[in-house]
């Protein structure tokens, strides 16, 4: 059997891994949640929307024939990454993640490391009026609403289509990768004194925290949700490896 891949995307590393696959003969078929309006444009098969928890990922898994499964998605994407778990240990589908380490403190960096969103809202609490930049995306803004004190940055993919829950605010549109130039322009434009950020890892994201270290900013860093055990790798010759060693 010739092996048949879905790859769980929405991330750089998962369009690095598509343009990859691109050239080789492998079939392969990238799967979109459906959260920005104009996903990228990808050199493979693509698929949009949810499978329907594990349960129908399993089905989607079966009746595609899917042979291997990598889950290339955000290390905040909890619920896909523990629904791949359930669905490839019950189709006894192999899969690998491909991930990216978190990022560290480094010198001259003022962090505060929060372990979930909810506490970085009370973080948020606790301070007086600050220019925020609230670097959580669209479907977390309700977490932070009502800590009208303080004024916020939003950096947005595509303009909001409901009033951010806050008294004052700017949404930025943009999609990264971001630059430490531009964030910095940006963020002295807004004159930010805290970021409020995940722990994504990477570099697509990373200017932000780059430009708070310069400009002396207070970061407010959230930590990863915790994902169900399974191997991981972090480049893209790494999955072709593991590929290789797993036929269909
Ligand atoms: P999530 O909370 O883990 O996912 C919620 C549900 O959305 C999943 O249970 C699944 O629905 C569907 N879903 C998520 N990723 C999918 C995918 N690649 N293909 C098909 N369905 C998917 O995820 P999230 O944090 O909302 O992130 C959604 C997507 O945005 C992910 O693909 C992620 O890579 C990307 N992203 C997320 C972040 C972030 O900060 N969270 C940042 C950048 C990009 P069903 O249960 O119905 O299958």
């Amino acid at each position: 059997m010739s092996k048949n891949l879905l790859i769980l995307g929405g991330t750089t590393e998962a369009t690095a891994l598509c343009t990859h696959l691109a050239g080789t003969d492998l079939r392969a078929t990238l799967s979109f949640a459906g959260r920005v309006e104009r996903p990228r444009r990808q050199p493979l098969p693509q698929r949009i929307g949810g499978f329907g928890g594990a349960v129908g990922l399993a089905d989607y898994i079966k009746n595609e024939t899917i042979t291997h499964v990598i889950d290339a998605t955000h290390p905040f994407a909890a619920q896909m990454s523990n629904n791949a778990v359930t669905a490839c240990a019950q189709t006894g589908t192999p899969l690998i993640a491909l991930t990216r380490a978190p990022w560290e403190p480094m010198s001259g960096d003022n962090w505060i490391q929060v372990a979930d969103m909810t506490s970085a809202a009370t973080k948020l609490a606790m301070l007086p009026g600050q220019n925020i930049m609230l670097a959580v995306g669209r479907m977390h803004l309700g977490e932070f609403a009502g800590l009208d004190q303080h004024s916020y940055l939003l950096r947005l993919v595509d303009p909001p289509q409901t009033p951010p829950p806050f008294a004052r605010f700017h949404a930025e549109i943009s999609r990264g990768p971001f630059t430490h130039a531009d964030d910095l322009t940006l963020m002295q434009r807004h004159n930010i004194t805290v970021v409020v950020s995940k722990n994504a890892g990477g570099t697509g994201a990373y200017s932000k925290i780059s430009a708070a270290r310069e400009l002396g900013a207070q970061v407010i860093m959230i930590d990863r949700p915790e994902i169900a055990p399974r191997p991981e790798v972090h480049s893209v010759p790494a999955v072709m490896d593991w590929l290789n060693a797993h036929p269909a």
